[in-house]
């Protein structure tokens, strides 16, 4: 009997295999984290807040922008974070908007100039939906129970709650402006994370998801770019697309580990010792694996050796008594 596990890696991995021979890029082999930010940027909470919660309403609404998020931080936490959402409730209403040309509509009614092709894109960036689909489950469900069980340590858990704590909002797709004279023109973050920092500071982490296109052509632009967004108060994380479809849950580790808003992410996480694509492989079928739910890779013992192996095969191991 097929399992749904399994079918999933072994679509993904050859997935990528064939897109590493088309593009003759060393995908399997490449870091998760492209590229991020040489310094942080830190920007200052407003001493004088201005009480309204018009901004934060609007701020926490699915897709987010700029400008919204600059009048709402002039509100002060208290206000910003007033609901406890961090992410938005319903993950479904999400998966019917992450589509292009729904931002770009977005966009439009914001006053961005946006071409009409732009509207016409229905696509969206592979790893997109599973990285959300991550940060969801992190953020909503399972939060504690993704990370190894047996470090509830108290250091773990005072590092653990720093780190939660500190998470304001993560919207899904965020426009920032890039102006050039004469229009305004969007540019979309496939993730923003807003984090409080020190006592009246906050950091704006945006999270890119490259496609193997970009990858190939980290050109000119795409750099201009970054430097635009430092400018403007925002970090950048660049993060391959091929990695958020193999293991989601890794690709948030990471960055967290890059942002330095938990530096020991990595350390709890099972399998983040796996270097390469190539080693997601089931210790007791030997089939590859993927992580798409945040249980799906689990340990084993076999004889005196540890392996990561499927949820399943490892749940039927223990069914038939091993
Ligand atoms: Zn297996």
């Amino acid at each position: 009997m097929p399992i749904l596990e399994i079918q999933r890696a072994e679509k993904i991995h050859d997935y990528i295999q064939k897109l590493e021979k088309l593009t003759n890029l060393p995908l399997r082999s490449s870091p998760v984290i492209l590229s991020s930010p040489r310094q942080q940027i830190s920007l200052e909470l407003p001493r004088e807040v201005k009480q309204s919660y018009e901004y934060v309403e609007q701020l926490y609404e699915d897709i987010s922008e700029h400008e919204l998020l600059f009048k709402a931080i002039k509100t002060g936490w208290e206000y910003i974070n007033s609901g406890y959402k961090i992410v938005p409730t319903s993950k479904e209403d999400y998966f019917q908007q992450i589509n292009k040309s729904y931002v770009f509509q977005v966009a439009k009614e914001r006053g961005y100039s946006v071409s009409d092709d732009y509207l016409k894109e229905h696509k969206f960036c592979y790893g997109q939906y599973e990285m959300y689909y991550a940060v969801h489950e992190i953020m909503q469900r399972n939060a504690f129970d993704f990370l190894l069980s047996k470090s509830y340590s108290q250091n773990f858990i005072h590092t653990y709650t720093n780190w939660y704590k500190c998470v304001k909002l993560i919207s899904s797709q965020f426009i920032i402006p890039l102006t050039s004279t004469v229009q305004k023109n969007p540019h979309i973050l496939d993730q923003l994370w807003v984090v409080s920092h020190n006592i009246n500071q906050l950091r704006l982490l945006g999270i890119e998801i490259m496609g193997e296109g970009e990858f190939l052509s980290r050109n000119q632009r795409k750099t201009n770019n970054t430097v635009l967004l430092n400018q403007l108060g925002y970090e950048i994380y660049q993060v391959a697309s091929w990695w958020c479809r193999v293991d989601p849950y890794r690709v948030i580790c990471e960055f967290l580990k890059a942002s330095g808003i938990f530096p020991d992410a990595t350390k709890y996480l099972i399998g983040a010792e796996l270097n390469t694509i190539d080693e997601y492989v089931c210790g007791i079928c030997h089939a590859p694996m993927v992580r798409w739910g945040w249980d799906w890779i689990q340990r084993y013992q076999i004889g005196n050796k540890t392996v990561l192996a499927h949820k399943d095969c490892v749940a039927r191991k223990h069914h038939a008594g091993h």
